[in-house]
């Protein structure tokens, strides 16, 4: 789950994590109270996405900059509203572009140097890694790729946690020497504390700033929360906005579903990840391509399975259905119920291929036979597949 970077602001309000101070708008006339509040002679008005890049991209209205430095309240306002209600195209939205809703209105800070901090999950270590690099504001693929010499890492002990040490380390990495290494050191200390209490698998920051008069601040600010571990963080939870996901994405995780859109025209419907993934790449071996991922967990009920075929079905691009069960926990005359059940309620009309194995298959298959419904039973994964493909190869 990611959230904005005016939640996100919240969240390092919390955690002693500074930054600058600002607000939310939806409207224009908001964005100008905010820019009155916060006073001073500049502040930044920044669009809200779920998506990077925003400085540099540019509104399909023609406008560019998803992030604008502002002088007067009244130019915030209408900054404001050139932004709210458009599309931003950015490197990271695709050229879709995401719909601007909110504007962050924030004091300006004055920079003197942009760098970057991020902590992650390493999957190699199985610990987390804090990353630095004195080259922040920019892309920091590009800084990997072009000069890898300017990425530091420093992994962090799980059960230890961040020492002193390493904070100054990275502190020093980051070329701060006297306040602004304390401050940095702090900084770094709370962004860990952060990352941990709020169970995170990531939090970048990019830019860190140093402000001429030495101040260490976080002016930006990216979150990806761990899905396992958000029933601990209803708060977190409470920030989530479906207006940014995928909606049958958002549909499915509804149902308790592992739904993930490709593009493809072969939807499958499949219990456990592995075998999900199995079939997809059963599919593509046979000359075919999958329109989705769809795990419907081990213990799959009839209202999962039917929620299951209305997400693939909604999908104008599914020519034909791979149902892949292995009834395990699940038995397999249940999710044949289930799938009978579906295929009425949506008034199939397309192929379907339904491969079961496990407890009760004999029962489970036997129920598909008698249903008088056109599914197309195969009795082991290579058939199932071979099927599918030829069956979708026939109608196109
Ligand atoms: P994105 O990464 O999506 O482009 P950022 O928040 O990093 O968005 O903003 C892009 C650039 O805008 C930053 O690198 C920084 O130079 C400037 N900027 C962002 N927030 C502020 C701020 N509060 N004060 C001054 N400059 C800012
Ligand atoms: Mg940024």
């Amino acid at each position: 789950m990611n959230i904005h970077e005016y939640q996100a602001r919240e969240l390092f309000e919390k955690f002693g994590v500074a930054t600058p101070k600002g607000k939310v708008a939806s409207t224009p006339e908001e964005a100008e109270a905010i820019a009155r509040e916060i006073g001073g002679d500049k502040v930044v008005v920044k669009a809200q996405i779920h998506a990077g890049g925003r400085g540099k991209g540019t509104f399909k209205n023609g406008f560019k900059g998803g992030v604008h430095l502002c002088k007067t309240p009244e130019e915030a306002r209408d900054i404001a509203g050139k932004m709210l209600g458009q599309t931003l195209v950015t490197i990271q939205t695709g050229e879709e572009g995401r719909l601007v809703k909110k504007v962050f209105v924030a004091e300006a800070a004055d920079i003197a140097k942009e760098l970057y901090v991020a902590i992650l999950l390493d999957r190699a270590t199985s610990a987390p890694v804090i990353i630095a690099s004195t080259e922040g504001g920019m892309d920091i693929e590009a800084v990997a790729e072009k000069t890898p010499e300017k990425i530091y890492r420093e992994s962090v002990d799980p059960l230890l946690g961040l020492q002193p040490y390493q904070t100054r380390k990275i502190a020093a990495a980051l070329g701060l020497t006297g306040k602004q290494a304390s401050q940095g050191a702090k900084l770094i200390a709370n962004l860990y504390k952060c990352f941990i209490q709020s169970d995170c698998s990531l939090v970048e920051v990019n830019p860190l700033v140093i402000t001429p008069s030495g101040e260490v601040q976080a002016l930006d600010a990216k979150f990806n929360f761990d899905d396992n571990a958000l029933y601990r963080h209803p708060e977190i939870v409470a920030l989530r906005d479906t207006d940014e996901e995928d909606p049958r994405e958002v549909d499915a995780s509804q149902y308790g579903l592992n739904y993930i859109g490709l593009d493809g025209n072969i939807a499958c419907l499949v219990n456990g990840a592995g075998l999900a993934m199995a079939t997809m790449d059963i599919i593509q071996h046979f000359g075919g391509s999958p329109a989705n991922f769809l795990d419907v967990g081990g213990g799959a009920t009839k209202e999962q399975v039917t929620a299951a075929f209305k997400i693939i079905l909604a999908d104008k691009n599914v020519k034909g259905i791979l149902v892949n069960i292995f009834g395990g926990i699940m038995r397999c005359d249940i999710i044949a119920e289930g799938i009978l059940a579906a295929v009425q309620e949506t008034n199939l009309n397309i192929p379907l291929v339904v491969r079961l194995e496990g407890s009760n298959v004999d029962l489970g298959k036997k129920l598909i036979r008698e249903s008088g419904l056109a599914v197309i039973s195969a009795d082991s994964l290579s058939e199932g597949a071979q099927k599918v493909v030829a069956a979708v190869n026939a109608a196109a």
